[in-house]
C-alpha cells in the first residue's frame, strides 16, 4: 500500500484518487457522514432520534456517528433493535450491540417478532416458503419495517436513523428498476417518509454516501466488536444476486457504485415530483386492523399476518 496522501504514514485505504492512513481515513469517514447529516438536514435540533440497529457493522457505525452528532448538538437519541428470531445469528449481533451500548452509554430498546407477531421468523419462514412460496426476506422485510416504524413512533421519535450505505442503496435502485417498480425508487434517498402523516416516522440514512467496504473498515479501525457473519437467509434473496453482480462490475469498473448513486441523486427530485403528483390524487387511509397509515384498507403487514395465519387482535397496537 502507498503512503497517505495527507501525511507520510502508510495508507490503509485507497479510494477516489486518495490514499488514507488510519487517522486520516477516520477523519474522512466522520467528516463525510457529518456533512451528509447537515446537508440533507437528516437530524435537526429538537428531534428525538431513534437509531435502528442490529449490532452489525453498519448499524454500529451509524449508531456511533449519530451519537457523536447528537451529543455535540444536545439532541435526544436512543437505539432500537428488532429481534426477528433468527437462530445462530441475531442472538450474536444483539450481544455485540448490548456490549456496545453499555460501553458508549446508549439507551437500548429491543422488540421482537415473537412478541409482536406471535412467532419467530425461523418458525414463520418454513410455512411461508412451503405454503406461500414467499422468501424469508420478503416476510422479514415487511414485518421489520412495520415494527421499526411502530416502535419508533410509540417511543416518541421524530426521526428513524437506519444504517443503509451506498451499496445498499445502489442495490435497491437496481432491484426496483429491474423489476419495473420505478415508483419505489422515488421513496429512496437520504431522507424518506411522509412528513405530513403522523403515523410515519421519517427515515434518514447518514451512511448514504459511504461504501460498504468503507463502513466495514471504519468498524474495524474503531475496534467495534462485530461478528462479520451474515444472516443465513440472505443467500435466498434477490438482493444477494444484485449485490454480487454489482460487486463484479465494481471490480472491473472501479467507481461504478458511486456512479449509480450520483446518477440516481440527479433524477431523484424529478422522480419525487412525478410520483408525488400521482400520490396527491390518492387518498391516504389508516389500516382498519392496526391503525397504521397505508394505501388501501389494510396495511401490508396485517395482510401478510392474515395470509400466514398468524393474525392476532391488533387493535391494542394503535
Ligand atoms: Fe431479514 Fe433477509 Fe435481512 Fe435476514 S437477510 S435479516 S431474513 S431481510
Ligand atoms: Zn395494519
Amino acid at each position: 500500500m502507498m503512503d497517505c496522501s495527507r501525511c507520510d504514514k502508510k495508507a490503509v485505504y485507497a479510494g477516489q484518487g486518495q490514499n488514507y492512513c488510519k487517522s486520516h481515513f477516520l477523519e474522512y469517514f466522520e467528516s463525510k457522514v457529518t456533512k451528509t447529516i447537515s446537508k440533507y438536514e437528516l437530524i435537526k435540533t429538537g428531534d428525538k432520534v431513534c437509531v435502528a440497529t442490529s449490532g452489525g457493522k453498519d448499524s454500529l457505525a451509524v449508531l456511533y456517528m449519530t451519537s457523536l452528532y447528537c451529543k455535540k448538538f444536545d439532541i435526544e437519541f436512543f437505539a432500537l433493535a428488532i429481534d426477528e428470531g433468527i437462530a445462530d445469528y441475531r442472538d450474536h449481533t444483539l450481544n455485540d450491540l448490548k456490549t456496545f451500548c453499555k460501553k458508549y452509554e446508549v439507551k437500548l430498546h429491543i422488540v421482537s417478532f415473537k412478541e409482536e407477531f406471535g412467532d419467530t421468523l425461523d418458525n414463520i419462514k418454513d410455512k411461508a416458503i412451503k405454503d406461500f412460496n414467499k422468501k424469508p426476506c420478503t416476510v422479514c422485510g415487511i414485518f421489520r419495517r412495520t415494527l421499526l416504524n411502530r416502535s419508533a413512533r410509540k417511543l416518541g421519535a421524530t426521526k428513524l436513523v437506519t444504517g443503509h450505505n451506498l451499496d445498499d442503496e445502489a442495490q435497491s435502485f437496481l432491484m426496483n428498476t429491474l423489476l419495473g417498480n420505478m415508483s419505489h425508487n422515488a421513496s429512496l434517498g437520504p431522507i424518506t417518509g411522509l412528513n405530513d402523516n403522523d403515523k410515519f416516522v421519517a427515515r434518514v440514512k447518514p451512511l448514504y454516501f459511504m461504501l460498504e467496504k468503507e463502513t466495514r473498515l471504519f468498524a474495524l479501525l474503531k475496534c467495534f466488536k462485530v461478528e462479520f457473519s451474515e444472516c443465513p437467509n440472505i443467500s435466498m434473496s434477490f438482493r444477494a444476486i444484485i449485490r454480487d453482480e454489482i460487486n463484479t462490475i465494481e471490480n472491473k469498473l472501479p467507481g461504478a457504485k458511486n456512479g449509480v448513486i450520483n446518477s440516481f441523486m440527479e433524477v431523484l427530485p424529478l422522480l419525487k415530483e412525478h410520483y408525488r403528483g400521482k400520490k396527491q390524487k390518492r387518498t391516504f387511509n389508516y389500516c382498519k386492523e392496526c391503525g397504521d397509515a397505508c394505501a388501501g384498507d389494510v396495511c401490508n403487514s396485517c395482510k401478510l399476518e392474515e395470509e400466514l395465519g398468524i393474525k392476532k387482535n391488533n387493535m391494542e397496537r394503535i
